[in-house]
């Protein structure tokens, strides 16, 4: 019996986009994948196709052992058998009923009982207890949010569709849904596809990300690998953030938190991170090159490293600088020629503790199922 979900689909909209892209994901818990793509590149086109709401004209999608579609044999499966939960980009709650009657909406047949009681258990996963008789109306964005994700895990889905869960918040709430969110997946351990354009989300959330743009598969791969190794001009494009490294806090005082990356000790500011283990990112444009030895700047990290490799890109150079582990810097080419600098030269790089940014990380443990 396989264990993945396979997804090969061609769709197109006549004179518009044609969406062609393989990718499959593991559906041992808890998986969850990335779509990452900018806006127009056909992630919701791909997640409704995956939901059985939109029909590819060519292509196969199958789910473990179940085949849902096979154009070639006519096999379409209807989106009430796939037994998933989606949750729209813009929710999609019903103004006229409340939480409770939204939750409970396309679940299952079951006696009114079970119903009821299910509910209740998903509303209180959710920290919705006390809202099941409002209506969407009265409640706050981030509120109608977990409203939308407690209807979409309410009927037990074998897998998990959220189509940018988090991008119609404001920031604050965001970060925080964003931590709630993964400890809900990992909690649910349902195999999810998450569609999002915010790297940070992929990185907090995603244990395998594919990247698509018009309509088709750039890159795959765990989040990380992805950000740091892009393949090509493109996809550094799209993914942006240039060094994303596993770290672990070590010391957090006056809103400065000490992080160790690769034996090196890291000052970034405090933010929301929960845990010990984070993602440490460094945008290359945030990382200033100066001779070694030069008088203090009041920047918080100063690295000594060495130029491992030098990579035209027109006006501007990438510089990778091992100092301890690899850190690209974008610099412009008369600043390169100003420093010196060639693979092997020795150049101290300049980070902000500002620019250092902490996601989230899961720990090794991220297998074992929660209580
Ligand atoms: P994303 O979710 O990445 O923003 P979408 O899947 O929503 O991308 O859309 C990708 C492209 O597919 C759109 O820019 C549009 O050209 C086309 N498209 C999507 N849905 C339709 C539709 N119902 N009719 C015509 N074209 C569509
Ligand atoms: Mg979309």
């Amino acid at each position: 019996m396989g264990s993945e979900l396979i997804v090969d689909i061609t769709k197109s909209f006549p004179g518009q986009l044609t969406i062609d892209v393989v990718f499959k994901m593991a559906l041992e818990p808890p998986s969850v994948l990335i779509l990452f793509g900018p806006s127009g590149s056909g992630k919701t086109t791909i997640l409704r196709s995956v939901a059985g709401l939109e029909w590819p004209e060519r292509g196969v999608i199958r789910y473990g052992a179940e085949t849902w579609l096979d154009s070639a044999r006519g096999t379409r499966l209807p989106p009430q058998r796939r037994c998933l939960g989606y949750m729209f980009q813009d929710y999609a709650l019903f103004p006229n009923y409340s939480v409770a009657g939204n939750v409970a909406f396309g679940m299952e047949a079951r006696t009114g009982d079970e119903r009821h009681q299910r509910v209740r258990e998903v509303l209180g996963m959710l920290q919705l207890e006390g809202f099941q008789d409002q209506k969407p109306g009265q409640l706050s964005g981030g509120q109608q949010q977990r409203v939308a994700l407690a209807r979409a895990i309410a009927r037990r889905p074998r897998l998990l569709l959220l189509d940018e869960p988090l991008s119609a918040l404001d920031v604050p709430t965001r970060t925080q849904l964003r931590g709630e969110l993964r400890n809900l997946l990992r909690q649910l351990a349902v195999p999810s596809i998450v569609v999002t354009h915010d790297w940070e989300e992929a990185l907090a959330l995603g244990d395998t990300m594919v990247v698509i743009h018009d309509g088709r598969v750039l890159q795959s791969g765990a989040p990380q690998e992805v950000f740091n190794h892009p393949r090509d001009a493109e996809v550094a494009k799209i993914v942006g953030i240039e060094t994303v490294m596993p770290g672990r806090i070590m010391d957090s005082s006056e809103g400065l938190v000490t992080v160790e990356v690769a034996g090196t000790k890291l000052q970034a500011l405090a933010g929301e991170e929960s845990g010990p283990d984070v993602f440490v990112c460094i945008r290359a444009e945030d990382v200033v090159l100066e001779p070694v030895g030069m008088r203090a700047t009041s920047a918080r990290n100063k690295l000594n490293g060495l130029v491992r490799d030098i990579i035209s890109m027109g006006a501007l150079v990438r510089v990778e600088i091992d100092c301890g582990f690899l850190l690209a810097a974008v610099v412009t080419r008369s600043a390169l020629e100003d420093l010196h600098l060639a693979a092997g030269s020795p150049v101290m790089a300049v980070v902000k503790a500002g620019a250092v940014h902490l996601i989230p990380r899961r720990d090794g443990a991220h297998h074992t199922k929660r209580p």
